[in-house]
């Protein structure tokens, strides 16, 4: 069975014919239902196949959100939240059809609370943009996943990326938001204040949530000062085992490391070739540290010790920006240049987290799994979090090369929850990890298949997706 499958939501044709003549009526132009823009809103960055929406509007206010999602909850009618697209779990895709919202243009920065250390922001504003608007206050937002995502979306996966082992995840980020439930009515859930014990806690119940509870209209964002300090660089070490074990001691002790990235051999290989690196092909640990000039120069003595007791080294750091850039884009890059170990082949991007003393046992076990499977999967790592990557690269156009990826990921899934980890770190489930809930949370699925039904009970908000059998 096809993971698209895994979730069929029945297509309601009477209902999505009225609401197609609704929309194109009230939106006009900012509805669109060419073949090309509705393939662009299911997916791109996924093997998984493409499940088109009917339609996307390109929304401007949370006004016209709720306009939207009254008239698709009237006709019984799916409605799908859109960012940038750069999910990687089937996330926007559409099984039973219905309506793509759009919200690119809902891209104002609404506030910026320098003293607070706060921001508010439309879903659509993406981090990069964020931290260029913030650039002269000598504050920036920190999450980070590869992709420059709009913060809706890095909301609505619960993402993280690099810098989460030093300042958490879109869960410890997002302050409050408003989102617009299923029946149109808005509902904020916080005010600014750094913390709160009033009543339920809204905000990280649509965090993570993919879409599926509500659409976040607006997100009141923690902010960070910018470091006087940043240090970085590359650390080889002679196996993995040992990359992680540095990983482990250097969290264990302390250290407020930045960002710790695993990258593995293969993957060293990739990013070599193509962003021009000057390091050997073994496993190594890309390191950042933040402070006073002071502390990030005895930060990274004392990681360089660390890593020398593991037998890795030398560990060239430095404090010159343009040098560290270089290296974090090749770090950035990694999925791209993952792609030219196997030019023509798509990747399958997957993720798993660990508690961190279980890292190096599964990263090992992992490369092992890869090789005995005969796949080309380069593996890369937020290691601080015990979070990281595999990226699978497969003939989607082979149906036995699809299977055996399919197989390879149930393994590493299966493997991460045993060793009390989890199916995805940051990723989220989307169509393609929705067969792993259960074993991960077992009853707890059934908690929140109430909380959805309780809160959806036409079930239009992005059907399909997380809880099996949700369609
Ligand atoms: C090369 C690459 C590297 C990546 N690296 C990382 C990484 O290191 N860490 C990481 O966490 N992720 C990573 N990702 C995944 C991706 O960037 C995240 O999942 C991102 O958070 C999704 O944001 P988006 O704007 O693309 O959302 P979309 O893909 O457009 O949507 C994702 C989900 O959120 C829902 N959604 C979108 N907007 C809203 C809204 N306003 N309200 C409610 N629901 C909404 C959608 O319905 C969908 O379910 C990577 C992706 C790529 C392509």
């Amino acid at each position: 069975m096809a993971l698209s499958d895994l979730n069929p939501v029945e297509r309601n044709e009477e209902g999505i014919a009225a609401v197609l003549g609704i929309l194109k009526q009230q939106f006009g132009e900012r509805f669109q239902t060419g073949e090309a823009i509705r393939g662009q809103h299911a997916h791109t960055t996924t093997y998984i196949p493409t499940q088109a929406p009917d339609g996307v509007v390109f929304v401007e206010s949370t006004a016209e959100v709720q306009e939207i999602v009254r008239t698709c909850a009237a006709h019984r009618v799916p409605v799908i939240a859109f960012g940038v697209g750069s999910s990687l779990e089937g996330h926007t895709n559409a099984p039973g059809g219905g309506i793509s919202i759009d919200t690119s243009r809902m891209n104002r920065i609404l506030s910026v609370n320098p003293q607070d250390l706060d921001c508010t922001v439309e879903p659509g504003v993406t981090r990069e943009d964020l931290n260029r608007h913030l650039r002269d206050t000598g504050l920036f937002f920190p999450i980070d996943p590869g992709a420059n995502a709009s913060l809706g979306g890095m909301a609505a996966t619960r993402a993280s990326g690099t810098n989460a082992v030093r300042y958490g995840t879109m869960r410890e980020n997002v302050l409050s938001l408003t989102a617009v439930m299923a029946d149109g009515e808005a509902v904020t859930t916080g005010k600014r204040a750094k913390k709160s014990s009033a009543g339920y806690d809204l905000t990280r119940l649509l965090v993570g949530s993919e879409g599926t509870l509500g659409i976040i209209t607006s997100l009141t964002l923690r902010l960070q000062g910018i470091p006087q300090a940043i240090s970085g660089g590359v650390c080889p070490f002679p196996t993995l085992e040992a990359a992680c074990n540095t990983v482990i001691a250097t969290i264990q002790m302390g250290i407020p490391v930045a960002r710790i990235e695993l990258v593995n051999a293969l993957q060293m290989r990739a990013m070599k070739n193509y962003s021009k690196l000057d390091y050997p092909e073994s496993p190594c640990l890309f390191v950042e540290f933040h402070g006073s000039d002071a502390g990030v120069a005895e930060q990274a003595e004392t990681f360089g010790m660390i890593a020398e007791e593991n037998g890795g080294g030398p560990f060239l750091w430095t404090s010159v920006a343009e040098e560290r850039t270089k290296l974090w884009k090749a770090r950035h890059d990694a999925y791209w240049s993952s792609l030219t170990l196997r030019p023509g082949a798509k990747g399958l991007s997957t993720d798993v987290c660990v508690p961190i003393s279980r890292l190096a046992e599964c990263v090992t076990e992992t490369e092992a799994d890869i090789a005995e499977m005969g796949l080309i999967a380069p593996i890369v790592g937020h290691a601080g979090d015990g979070n990281f990557h595999v990226l699978v690269l497969m003939d989607v156009d082979n149906p036995k090369e699809i299977a055996l990826a399919e197989k390879f990921v149930g393994r590493l899934n299966m493997r991460a929850i045993a060793m009390e980890g989890t199916c995805t770190g940051e990723h989220g489930i989307g169509q393609g990890k929705v067969g792993f809930l259960r074993h991960e949370l077992g009853h707890g699925v059934d908690v929140m298949r109430t909380i959805k039904q309780a809160l959806d009970p036409l079930n239009i908000m992005n059907p399909g997706k997380i809880l099996p059998g949700a369609g």
